[in-house]
């Protein structure tokens, strides 16, 4: 079956990637597929469906497929690696979408690489059924994040702490150049390369600026900007990225390689989930931070293309560095805004935000139940049972809402246009982690899909009050709760 590949990446240089081909498996089964994101890439999803288990499993691949590995390097937790690549996954090639935009299609758990070091290059269902559920969920949360077509169980077992059913999942991506790619040809000292990959990722996401008198530092900026604008979206829910390594920070601005991250449940800036990052590197608030840790590393390999003096390339770069975090705050405010109801934010509003978060902290109140439950603050100023609930006794609230309401008198929006719009940005259903180690567990350990079915369905409509559904809405109970994510392999 040919699905109508380009190989813009296939046609650079040799030294990009490893040509490979994928181990084949013994029973492949299809597991879930997204007919939705096939039609949108074009393809004919029930034709594809068909051949989904066999196609997407790897066993046979599509005849116009030009399997590779791509090479990048990567700062993990902070110490470089010079050579990562794709060690469990290979690009099968791009589709040209509906609206005309090139995309990634990559197999990701098909058996070893050049780049799989000591790994099996292999992946278990869990894992893979947790990035297409928080992919999707990501998708319908309205934040930009690389997309998942299908999930294929292999019929074969890998060895993880114990034996679990194998998987493939294929990803949909803007492009899977990270951070890491840059890096891995700086290390290497081939500006050429650079030159090379600089011009590939302009031409493909950043068209704007080709014409910039200084076209890399240009191409910082509007990096910059896309993260900036990423991270914002993840902290206005509750996400937590968990491993944001520089080979997991995609140039194209999209949420990329969701391992071991989580949605919190009680606000608290501190929080974090994976088990592998013990010194809270990755937590909730540091996000800003590390991803102007990780756009640093970024600006370095671009230097010599900015300025070849490299004290003045350092300084612009430092510039575009310094305003990244300012962007992200006003960003964050900006959300912060319109999630208490305001259209735009005015003196003061800085202040207000701040001490909602700080109530919120001290009162373990729910992130995501707490933006809702103002909404219906809004809607009807006597409605503030479920915030009273929320917040218990103890904690300031009554000051903070008598402010709150003073401030919304300023606002021109009616109540209940107000209510509907903080509806609008407040989902009321995260991905919870107990719901979705429930689901996965329920898949992997007995092979019943109809608790990820179930879950998958709620979290397309994340902003829908669903009151069928109210119960995944809920936080979990204290034995329901999870306290640490595994990285997911
Ligand atoms: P990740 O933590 O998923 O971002 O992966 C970091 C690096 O480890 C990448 O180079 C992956 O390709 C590689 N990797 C992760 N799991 C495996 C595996 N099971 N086999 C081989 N390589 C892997
Ligand atoms: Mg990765």
């Amino acid at each position: 079956m040919q699905l109508g590949f380009e190989h813009s990446y296939f046609a650079l240089p040799a030294s990009f990637y490893a040509r490979v081909s994928p181990a084949t498996v013994a029973n492949p089964r299809l597991i879930v597929f997204n007919r939705q994101l096939a039609a949108e890439l074009g393809l004919d999803a029930e034709a594809i469906e068909q051949s989904a288990a066999v196609m997407l499993s790897g066993n046979q691949l599509p005849d116009d497929a030009t399997p590779i590995a791509m090479a990048y390097a990567g700062h993990q937790f902070g110490g470089f690696v010079p050579r990562l690549g794709d060690g469990r996954a290979i690009l099968l090639g791009e589709l040209r979408d509906r609206e005309g935009v090139l995309r990634d299609v990559q197999l990701k758990g098909v058996g070893p690489t050049p780049f799989s070091r000591n790994g099996d290059g292999l992946a278990a269902l869990g894992p893979m059924l947790r990035e297409y559920l928080i992919s999707e969920a990501m998708y319908a949360l309205g934040i930009p994040t690389t997309r998942s077509l299908a999930v294929v169980a292999t019929g074969e077992e890998v060895f993880r702490d114990r034996p679990l059913p194998g998987a493939v999942l294929t990803r949909v991506a803007a492009s899977h150049v990270r951070v890491g790619t840059f890096q891995y040809f700086a290390a290497q000292g081939n500006e050429q390369a650079i030159r090379e990959l600089l011009d590939y990722v302009i031409a493909r996401h950043y068209p704007q600026v080709r014409d910039d008198t200084v076209p890399a530092l240009a191409l910082l900026k509007a990096v910059a900007e896309r993260q900036a604008a990423l991270i914002a979206d993840w902290m206005r829910v509750g996400f937590i990225h968990g491993v944001m390594n520089t080979d997991n920070m995609a140039i194209s601005g999209e949420t990329i390689d969701y391992g071991p991250c989580a949605f919190m449940d009680e606000y608290d800036p501190g929080t974090v989930f994976s088990s592998i990052d013990r010194g809270g590197r990755y937590a909730y608030v540091n996000q800003p931070a590390i991803a102007q840790w990780n756009l640093s590393r970024f600006a370095e390999t671009l230097l010599p293309l900015i300025d070849t003096d490299s004290e003045r390339a350092v300084s612009v770069a430092t510039q575009v560095l310094q305003s990244f975090l300012v962007q992200v705050n006003t960003n964050f405010l900006a959300a912060m805004g319109q999630k208490i109801g305001l259209v735009a934010l005015a003196d003061g509003d800085m202040e207000l935000i701040g001490r909602l978060l700080t109530a919120m902290h001290a009162a373990h109140a729910d992130f995501t139940l707490t933006f809702r439950a103002l909404a219906d603050a809004a809607a009807d100023p006597n409605d503030q049972q479920a915030l009273r609930g929320l917040f218990g006794e103890g904690v300031d609230l009554p000051d903070w809402l008598r402010d709150w309401r003073a401030r919304l008198a300023s606002d021109p929006q009616t109540a209940a246009d107000r209510a509907a719009n903080m509806r609008r940005v407040n989902p009321a259903f995260i991905p919870r982690n107990h719901r979705v180690e429930a689901a996965l567990n329920a898949a992997s350990d007995h092979g019943d899909m109809a608790p990820f079915n179930k879950l998958l369905a709620i979290l397309q409509r994340p902003y829908e009050s669903q009151p069928e559904n109210a119960e995944y809405a809920l936080p979990p109970q204290p034995a329901e709760r999870v306290l640490a994510t595994f990285c997911g392999t």
